[in-house]
Formats: structure tokens, sequence, C-alpha cells
């Protein structure tokens, strides 16, 4: 099995220490922050290097549903367990309803963590599908590059920006729809940030003139006033 890189989000030092060491220790990579709103900006730019988040109910700045619902906004299937010390019923409830897949109450045996990580694992998206494949591209997790099929069994590497890698797999998710400039906003920006209008369009620009070293760009079609298509070709085109 790959290696397993955990996002650790805890406010409390003592717990935080013994969950990085416990998880260390079974050659998890671990890396712990204890701020919310600095775990969105883990979430954000390293999205696909996690296969498991643990979220910490109340944190400084985003809490641990925050960062939950954020998620799910935009259809990141990352697994999540949540820790608290809260047991009350509603309290679960609002938990998953946040999207949490998993749920874990303060004080729990470390060995209860551990197995409840190894459950959440075998959900992950990254272990269950480690590439996309779309016509003569195929985007891999693992190494967060997409490639081109350019003859038999010949590949080249496309090398993206994160958002870029984001973009791309957003279209090749949904080939052949018409995905307007506010749907991309909405799916791959931070819901409450205000960047600049013309900011899709740029990162278009960026993404095509990539793809189009690799005679690619023909496959995000421009809709005239309603927005970007993605028709994928078993050739580059
Ligand atoms: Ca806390």
């Amino acid at each position: 099995m790959t290696k397993m890189r955990i996002l650790l989000v805890e406010d409390e030092l003592d717990l935080g220490t013994a969950i990085q060491r416990t998880l260390s220790q079974q050659k998890y990579i671990v890396d712990w922050v204890q701020n919310g709103t600095e775990a969105w900006g883990y979430l954000e730019s390293e999205w696909t290097h996690y296969a498991v988040a643990i979220f910490d109910w109340s944190l400084p700045g985003l809490s641990g549903i925050e960062l939950c619902q954020r998620l799910r906004h935009r259809k990141n299937a990352l697994p999540v367990l949540m820790l608290t010390a809260r047991d009350r019923m509603e309290d679960k409830v609002a938990g998953l309803d946040a999207g949490a897949d998993d749920y874990l109450v303060k004080p729990f045996a470390i060995v209860e963590l551990l197995a409840r990580l190894r459950a959440l694992q075998r959900r992950s998206p990254q272990l269950q599908n480690q590439q996309l494949q779309v016509g003569c591209l195929t985007l891999d997790y693992a190494t967060l590059t997409v490639s081109v099929q350019t003859g038999e069994g010949i590949s080249q590497v496309i090398i993206l920006t994160a958002k870029e890698f984001q973009i791309l797999e957003h279209f090749m998710q949904q080939p052949r729809q018409i995905i307007n400039r506010e749907q991309l906003m909405n799916h791959l920006w931070e819901i409450q940030s205000e960047p600049m209008s013309n900011v899709v369009a740029a990162q278009m620009r960026l993404l095509r003139r990539k793809l189009a070293e690799y005679n690619c760009d023909g496959m995000i079609e421009t809709v005239y006033g309603l927005g970007y298509c993605f028709i994928p070709t078993d050739a580059p085109k």
C-alpha cells in the first residue's frame, strides 16, 4: 500500500502531539495544523495529497464543521473523521450533516482512532480511483499530473499547477457538458473569497496554453455566451 498522508487539525497541543507521534509510527505522513483557517489553506493547495483528514470540532479560525462544509461544497469527497468533546446527539447529527464520515468523542483510545482511520482509508477516493482517464488524457491523483497519449503506447506528461489540475479534473469529470464561469468559480475557488471577475478566464487561458503545447487545447471549447465544454478525443487535436 502507498504511504498515507493525513491532515490533522487539532489545537490541543498534548492531543495533537500524541496523535501525530502514533500515526507517524504507523508509517502515516501527518501534516498537523492547529488553526482551521490554516488547514483550509492546506486543503486548497494540497487537496489531492491527503487520503484522510482529521478535524477537531472547535478550532481557532474555521471550525471542523466549517471545514467539512467547505469540502463538500466543492464536491470534495476526502474522508473526514471529526474529533470532539461534545457527546450530545444533536452535535453528532450536525457533524454528520456537515459531511463528516465518522465521529470520535474525546477522550478516546488511540487504537480506536487507528481503527476508524483504517475504515475511512478503504473509502478514500484516491485509493479507489488513482487515475481518471477520458479520451487521450489521463489524470493521475498520486503524482498530480496529467498525461496525454500521443501515439500507441506513447504518452507525455503535462505539468500543471494545482489550480489548473483542479479545473481540468472538473472538466474531465463532466465531458461534453457546458460549464459556465460561475460554476467553475463555485466549485474551485474559496467560498468567501471575492476573486476578481476575470480570474476564471485568466486561469482558463493558462490551462489552454499548457494544453496547446501538446496540441490538446482544442479539447476545451468555448461555447459563446454560455461557458466552456470539454470534448474528449482519442488523440490530440
Ligand atoms: Ca479544540
